[in-house]
């Protein structure tokens, strides 16, 4: 296949199992992360999948990446905007720098690889974008305004720009995770997150595959119908 997909945050966690999952459907792979590169040597040794470095809540970072990745890959043809942060503190206690960073890093990054991807999506005539929202973005969570704020964003993101690219075969669409076994939930102490495993329907935390494979679904030349969606992979914790 041709198709060249672009994961951000595909080192790690649930974008390096949407990358290996994309690669393995023969999708030509390439993905961005930003600092851990212990993690990112590990994965590139470990898969063979090219890995670039910038930070995607910088306009200009993406930009020249994008055309770093098509020059060396080729013109990007699946968008996924996974990259994600959590700086968590109830509000009278949050600072401006964890709004901002969590502000910038989640949804600025939507804005700014979309933005530097679209036109040439647009040309082409195909695009499939796919972003990263998350269960909390939907209803809310305690120590987490900047971190929902973001993720909500991104489905009002996602619909609008569904909207605007619906007649160039781009679509546009979100998944709202809820809590999968990844670095970023190991943060959270055990106490807790025994309590959030206890109430998950299913009885268990969310893993990259369970992601990934909604991904594979999204990207697919054939889900050209399905544009502006917003796609629930929570366990059964909440049913919009
Ligand atoms: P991880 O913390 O495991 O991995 C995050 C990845 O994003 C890493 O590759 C990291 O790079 C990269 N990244 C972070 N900031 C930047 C940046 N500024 N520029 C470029 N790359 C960056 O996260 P998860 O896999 O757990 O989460 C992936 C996405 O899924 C996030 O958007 C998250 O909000 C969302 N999500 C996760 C859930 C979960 O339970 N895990 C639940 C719901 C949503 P590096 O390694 O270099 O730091």
């Amino acid at each position: 296949m041709d198709r060249v997909a672009l994961v951000t945050g595909g080192t790690r966690g649930l974008g390096a199992a949407i990358a290996v999952a994309l690669r393995d459907a023969g999708y030509r792979v390439a993905t961005v992360h930003r600092s851990n590169v212990d993690a990112a040597q590990a994965f590139r040794e470990k898969t063979s999948i090219p890995v670039f470095c910038w930070d995607v809540a910088d306009f200009s970072a993406c930009r020249e990446g994008i055309r770093q990745v098509e020059s060396e890959i080729g013109p990007v043809d699946i968008l996924v905007n996974n990259a994600g942060i959590t700086r968590d503190a109830v509000l009278h206690r949050m600072t401006p720098e964890q709004w901002s960073a969590v502000i910038l890093t989640n949804l600025g990054s939507v804005f700014n690889m979309s933005r530097n991807a679209i036109e040439g999506m647009r040309e082409r005539g195909f695009g499939r974008i796919v972003n990263i929202s998350s269960v909390n973005g939907e209803r809310g969570q305690i120590g987490q305004a900047n971190y929902a704020a973001a993720k909500a964003g991104i489905l009002g993101f996602t619909k609008s720009l569904a909207l605007e690219s619906a007649r160039k075969n781009i679509t546009v669409n979100a998944i709202a995770p809820g809590y999968c076994d990844t670095d970023m939930v190991a943060a959270v102490p055990k106490e807790v997150l025994d309590k959030i495993v206890a109430g998950i329907p299913v009885g268990r935390l969310g893993n990259g595959g369970d992601i990934a494979r909604l991904v594979l679904f999204l990207a697919d030349d054939a889900a050209s119908f399905i544009t502006g969606a917003t796609f629930d992979a929570n366990g059964g914790q909440f049913m919009a």
